[in-house]
């Protein structure tokens, strides 16, 4: 095989698409649906700040493009094409969080869930 063909077979096998937001190859394409689906399920252990945040994410998804098809599609539900990498929608959730003004417990917890890579470069940029 040449070349060519090498790093076309490439291509077609492992699209390698950046998100719109922090501009890194998204590796484990979910879709914002199905992250808000596992927040739902995380915040059922806390009801009253489900209810709160549940519409505000809601409200989110609507202004997220999707099934645009310079993207990949969501390795979950297969349906959703991704334009976003779920560390910059996490960190979208944890602002939410920040401006329910839950307490630091839950936000740790809240990242120990999605297992968080504090260590992720775009979100480190924002700290220091
Ligand atoms: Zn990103
Ligand atoms: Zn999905």
């Amino acid at each position: 095989m040449n070349m060519v063909d090498t790093i076309n077979k490439h291509l077609l096998q492992a699209p390698n698409f950046e998100c719109e937001i922090c501009n890194e190859a998204i590796t484990n394409p979910i879709c914002p649906v199905c992250l808000t689906e596992e927040v739902n399920i995380w915040s059922t252990l806390y009801p009253s700040l489900r209810h709160e945040l549940m519409p505000r994410l809601k409200q989110y998804l609507k202004t997220i493009k999707m099934n645009t098809n310079d993207s990949s599609r969501c390795i979950k539900c297969h349906r959703h094409r991704v334009a976003l990498c779920s560390y910059c929608f996490i960190r979208e959730v944890l602002e939410e969080l920040e401006d329910l003004q839950v307490n630091r417990d839950i936000k740790k917890e809240f990242l120990q869930f999605f297992n968080y890579d504090l260590g992720h470069t775009s979100y480190k940029d924002d700290i220091y």
